[in-house]
């Protein structure tokens, strides 16, 4: 892909270690968010899937297919996902959403965001945009879905 190999020779790194090895395929038994997001463009396929114990995500997995990106991208937020409350991913997702379409975000937002970083330079390639939030998607509309099953 013409894209990554203009970024950075440590992002590109660190994107195509997760693409190839992406972190936590494991089965989550009984969960209890989930949700599936498309990207029609390139095809990209995200299914999330999540356990809650005592109101922090525990357990989290995810199975997708699709463009090194999107699939970086996914296995990365997984790894961020453990321990966090609903609310806590949320958070995540809009600072991860400012630094994708060039909005301010603070220092300590970048720390939290760790290896997402690697991904700040898809924001040149506006049409991998999509890619890169897709498995952010699937886990908007699992929290969506959980808190209204929920209410
Ligand atoms: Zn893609």
């Amino acid at each position: 892909m013409t894209e990554l190999n203009e970024l950075d020779d440590l992002y590109q790194e660190i994107i195509l270690d997760h693409y190839r090895n992406p972190r936590n395929q494991q089965v989550v038994e009984a969960p209890d968010m989930q949700a599936h997001a498309l990207n029609p463009f390139c095809g990209d396929e995200v299914d999330l899937q999540a356990r809650l114990e005592d109101g922090r995500i525990c357990e989290v997995c995810f199975k997708g297919r699709g463009c090194s990106i999107s699939q970086a991208s996914a296995s990365i937020m997984t790894e961020l996902l453990k321990g966090k409350t609903p609310e806590e991913a949320l958070e995540l997702y809009s600072a991860f959403r400012r630094l994708m379409f060039g909005e301010d975000i603070s220092e300590e937002e970048l720390d939290g965001m760790g290896e997402l970083g690697a991904l700040a330079g898809v924001r040149k390639f506006p049409v991998r945009i999509k890619c890169a939030l897709l498995g952010w998607n699937s886990l908007d509309d699992a929290i969506g879905e959980y808190a209204k099953a929920n209410e």
